[in-house]
């Protein structure tokens, strides 16, 4: 069994192993002092997993209350979150009972935004089930729902108190989702573990590994920032641009393929800045591609350039910039955020 240990506000341990969906309630046992959960799923993921889990929750004595949302994003709506409370104050659950988030970063968040405000907060448990929410989404106590205004405006910091990951769950995932997973998890290579990086290469590692690599890293880092106000931003790595695609597509390119168009505009223009060897972004590109994410797009720079700066400029005049001048060594530089051109123009290939 793989146990990672995080500190952060609230002590807990992620378990990644396979075949713990069938465990849940035992886990779940050892840490929730109620006997009620609402465990939250997606209609994908419930069809999937959910009575696997809950068979397992209430042969540990709990009382399960299943609640399904509609798969995607839309589910992590205002609406979507006064439903599930509603739900909550109805049945009576009380702060010792729990919420149980079964299935990818959509209800991850959604579960842990209305564990962490019901009665000022109840327990929560996280059951990931993508690649994404295992290595990215699941750790570190983000949780929040979407404003029409935009993403994750309304959140919350809330520690989980249990994460159980089963990379059996991730057998199912169509390939563009594992693939959108796997954007992040080239991410932790080239930010801070260069070792991960070429076992990635190689194609020699497992799910199961792959996950307890990552999970250690963003522990390292959330423990190190919990509240995101400096080395967090390491996380960010190719996220300003990637933000930006996402946006001028309109959301027709995914997160994943977004970022991973993101770290591939950066580190170009650091290799035609002469700041990285040619050799370190090629190896980037081809790692890309050989997981099926996309390094180029066909949005224009300058498009891509004003989206992001009208994302940045609340601020002030400078930005944070992740860059990895070499394989598994990022770090933080602050620009001008006039210079982001620069680096979209010299990084974007038209
Ligand atoms: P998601 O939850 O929408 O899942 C993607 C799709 O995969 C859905 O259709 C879902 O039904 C399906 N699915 C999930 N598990 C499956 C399985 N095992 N087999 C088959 N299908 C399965 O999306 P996601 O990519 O997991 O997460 C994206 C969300 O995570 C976004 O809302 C993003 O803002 C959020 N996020 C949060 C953090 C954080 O720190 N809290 C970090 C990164 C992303
Ligand atoms: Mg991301």
């Amino acid at each position: 069994m793989n146990i990672i240990e995080v500190n952060a506000s609230r002590r807990y341990d992620i378990f990644v192993e396979e075949g713990l969906l069938n465990r849940a309630g035992a886990y779940c046992a050892q840490v929730l002092r109620g006997k009620k959960v609402l465990l939250l799923t997606d209609e994908t993921v419930g069809a999937l997993y959910l009575n696997t889990v809950k068979q397992s929750l209430e042969a540990s004595g709990f009382e399960v209350n299943p609640y399904t949302v509609a798969v995607g994003e839309d589910s992590k709506s205002t609406a979507t979150y006064l439903q599930v409370v509603s739900y909550l104050a109805e049945n009576h659950f009380t702060r010792s009972d729990a919420i149980v988030a079964l299935g990818g970063g959509v209800v991850g968040d959604l579960g842990g935004f209305c564990a962490a405000t019901y009665l000022r907060g109840i327990g929560f448990v996280q059951i990931p089930t993508t690649l994404l929410a295992c290595v990215d989404s699941s750790v570190g106590g983000k949780t929040a729902v979407n404003l029409p205004e935009g993403k994750n405006l309304l959140g919350s910091f809330y520690q989980p108190w249990l994460v159980l990951c089963d990379p059996t769950a991730l057998q199912t995932l169509p390939s563009e989702i594992y693939a959108d997973g796997m954007a992040e998890v080239i991410k932790y290579g080239m930010i801070r573990d260069r070792t991960l990086f070429e076992a990635l290469e190689r194609g020699e590692l497992t799910d199961t590994e792959i996950i307890c690599r990552c999970v250690a890293i963003k522990r390292d880092i959330v423990e190190q920032d919990e509240r995101d106000t400096g080395y967090r931003q390491l996380l960010n790595f190719g996220h300003t641009v990637g933000h930006a695609v996402e946006k001028c597509s309109d959301f027709s390119i995914s997160h994943g393929s977004a970022v991973a168009i993101g770290m591939a505009v950066l580190t170009r223009a650091l290799s035609a800045m002469g700041k990285t060897p040619a050799e370190e972004c090629e190896r980037l590109l081809a790692l890309l591609a050989a997981c099926g994410l996309p390094t180029t797009c066909d949005i224009a720079p300058q498009a891509l350039y004003e989206v992001a700066l009208s994302d940045k400029k609340r601020a002030n005049d400078t930005l944070a910039l992740i860059t990895v001048p070499v394989i598994g060594e990022g770090g933080i530089e602050t620009i001008a955020v006039t210079e982001l051109a620069r680096y979209i123009e010299m990084g974007a290939v038209k």
